[in-house]
């Protein structure tokens, strides 16, 4: 019978590439525990993911990339996190920004060029890095602390971003700032430099090795051609589907863990192992239910934002629904497979352990619960009476 994990696979080239990152989830899989002990960022995993192609995989092929498409970026993105949610969910970032600079246009196209060219010859990465203490998720509109202001050729940008995820790795990044003498925000390319600086403060519950450290920024120099914002099409922002693509594989992990012991664990009690017993199906078949309603709402919402790119701006809410679904069933799914296994599931050397801190961060990644709500209370007082 055909894996859960394998059935949104539809050809075989996705069947190839995930075959790929599955080897890669496998050996991240290995290594996830001593990273989330240490909270240190397993810089020896994107050497694999840069070996293997994985970070030009959203780079158009005018550029030398493979330009794939959105459901697949989910699907690939599900199977590594299988393997460790914290890598995933860093190299997510860096993948969904290309895809949707690539759908949006919103670099000036040399500058565009030159960045994927970057990927593709020396692996470089990139994130934008625009949550701050004081603003909290810039999803909500606050406005930067972080200050640009004109300088000789460019711009000094002085201020502190928090949650700066993969700033160990980066040699630039994109930061939003708030422009005094315009009154207006605007964004920013920056490279790494001695007036960029990381303190190391990323020590959490789940996703500790997602290496999300405050960056401090003193003076940094951006060149006059690197102001970003200003142009560009709204593309809905359905490269944020990396997010419940992420938690749905650390969903699916648990699952899969739950199973297995499920199928083996025959505790002298019992003379058949405890997948015999109706409260323990009763409760695989909960998590079925929880997985794969929210997984036909991604995978929904992936495949229409490829096929209908004239709809996209008009999908906000939906693919906010398939976040706010996969984010919140997969919290149940972890839990749900944590008490199909018992205490052990409580076990540092369990990687349930694991999973149930890493699945909970998906919460607070963007867009948050209540502005997807809102947005769903929005459209429907919107319908014409
Ligand atoms: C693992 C991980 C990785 C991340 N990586 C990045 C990254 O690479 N780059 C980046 O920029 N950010 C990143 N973030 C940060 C993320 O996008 C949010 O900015 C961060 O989680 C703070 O969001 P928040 O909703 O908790 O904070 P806040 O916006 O401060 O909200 C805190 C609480 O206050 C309430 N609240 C505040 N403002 C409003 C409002 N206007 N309306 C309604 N309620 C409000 C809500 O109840 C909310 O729960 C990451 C976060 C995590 C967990």
């Amino acid at each position: 019978m055909i894996r859960l994990i394998d059935s949104p696979i539809r050809n075989d080239v996705e069947r190839n590439r995930a075959a790929l990152v599955e080897q890669l989830a496998v050996r991240f899989a290995e290594r996830a525990p001593r990273y989330d002990r240490e909270g240190s960022f397993p810089f020896d995993n994107f050497a694999d993911l840069r070996k293997e192609g994985y970070l030009k995989l959203t780079v158009p092929r005018a550029f030398g990339g493979d330009e794939i498409s959105l459901y697949e970026f989910v699907l690939l993105q599900e199977r590594l996190a299988y393997g460790d949610g914290s890598t995933a969910l860093a190299v997510g970032w860096h993948l969904g920004q290309i895809m949707h600079l690539r759908t949006t246009g919103k670099w000036p196209a040399e500058t565009f060029e030159a960045l994927c060219r970057s990927v593709v010859k020396d692996g470089t990465m990139i994130n934008t890095f625009a949550s701050e203490a004081a603003s909290g998720s810039p999803s909500r509109g606050g406005r930067p602390e972080t200050i640009a202001v004109a300088a000789d050729g460019g711009w000094r940008i002085t201020g502190r971003k928090t949650f700066s995820t993969l700033s160990p790795i980066l040699d630039r990044f994109v930061v939003s700032a708030y422009l005094p003498d315009e009154d207006c925000t605007a964004d920013f390319l920056v490279y790494q430099s001695d007036r960029v600086s990381i303190v190391e403060t990323w020590d959490t519950l789940g996703m500790r090795a997602t290496g999300s450290h405050d960056v401090v920024l003193d003076g940094a120099f951006a060149g006059a051609d690197s102001r970003l914002t200003g142009k560009g099409t709204d593309d809905g922002g359905g490269w944020l589907l990396h997010i419940p693509a992420c938690y749905m594989g650390i969903a699916i992990a648990a699952r899969d863990y739950a199973l297995a012991f499920a199928r083996s664990y025959k505790p002298n009690s019992l003379d058949k192992p405890i997948a015999a017993l109706p409260t323990v199906q009763q409760t695989i078949g909960e998590m079925e239910v929880e997985l794969r309603t929210a997984r036909t709402l991604l995978y929904a919402a992936a495949d229409r934002w490829d096929k209908e790119p004239t709809e996209r701006t008009a999908m906000k809410p939906e693919l906010g629904l398939a976040k706010y679904t996969v984010t919140n069933n997969a919290i149940r799914v972890v839990d749900l497979a944590m008490r199909i296994v018992g205490a052990t599931s409580l076990a540092r050397a369990n990687p349930l352990e694991r999973y149930y801190r890493d699945v909970r961060a998906g919460l607070h990644n963007p867009p948050m619960d209540s502005s997807v709500i809102q947005m769903l209370a929005a459209q429907a007082l919107g319908e014409e009476t």
